[in-house]
């Protein structure tokens, strides 16, 4: 698979491009501040996009799929329990006094937890890891050591809780339960800032050490 980073915008947020490299397949993933240049790369390439999958929807993820939806007509997917948060895109841009860029068309169809989500020939797991979001996914590629985690786990931080839907002890529960039983060397692409790996954050998160002394999982 081969993935591109588009991130910017006030929250820096990471938006993905992911390609299949031997059919060409790709699927865009949380399109934030900066999905008009992503949209634009599509255009270039005359990328056919497969899918607009959402790890969560709080608004920095998700106010880049207009400027998506102006290039391609592909599906979005979002987990039913972030489906209220999608739908209240407007109210959380007022929370955080930034524009909002016009109504989200709405989600077409539903992630599930343990879904096999295909492009090409790349395989993604999906596994539900809420305490972020109610309805937060990640996105697992078991064979290329790769994993979208959205803001489950950051290089060296965790997702916020006080945000309506957190929940701090859920949290540490998903990050123990479906990011920490991933191989040590899988690669994980953040929603925010640089990529990490697994065993890292094992062993040098800051949240994760005290609760539980390191390799608990
Ligand atoms: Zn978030
Ligand atoms: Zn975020």
């Amino acid at each position: 698979m081969k993935v591109e980073t588009f991130s910017g915008g006030p929250f820096q947020e990471n938006g993905y491009l992911a390609r299949c490299p031997e059919t060409g397949a790709a699927i865009v993933i949380d399109p934030g501040a900066w999905a008009p240049r992503l949209a634009e790369r599509i255009q270039e390439e005359e990328m056919e996009i497969e899918a607009i999958v959402l790890t969560h929807a709080h608004l920095d993820h998700v106010e880049g799929i207009p400027a998506i939806r102006k290039v391609t007509p592909a599906p979005i997917y979002l987990h039913p329990r972030d489906q209220p948060l999608y739908a209240r895109a407007e109210d959380q841009a007022k929370a955080f006094s930034i524009p909002f860029r016009g109504p989200l068309p709405p989600p077409d169809r539903a992630l599930a937890h343990a879904q096999l989500f295909r492009f090409g020939n790349v395989e993604l797991r999906v596994r539900e890891a809420p305490g972020h979001a109610p309805g937060h996914v990640i996105l697992v590629a078991q064979e290329e050591g790769l994993a979208f985690v959205g803001d489950v786990v950051f290089k060296g931080s965790i997702g916020r809780t006080d945000l309506p839907g957190g929940d701090f002890q859920q949290l540490l529960q998903s990050i123990r339960e479906e990011v920490l039983t991933l191989p040590d060397e899988t690669r994980l692409l953040t929603g925010h800032g640089p990529e990490t790996t697994v065993g890292e954050e094992r062993t040098g998160n800051p949240f994760l050490i005290p609760q539980f002394r390191g390799g608990f999982a």
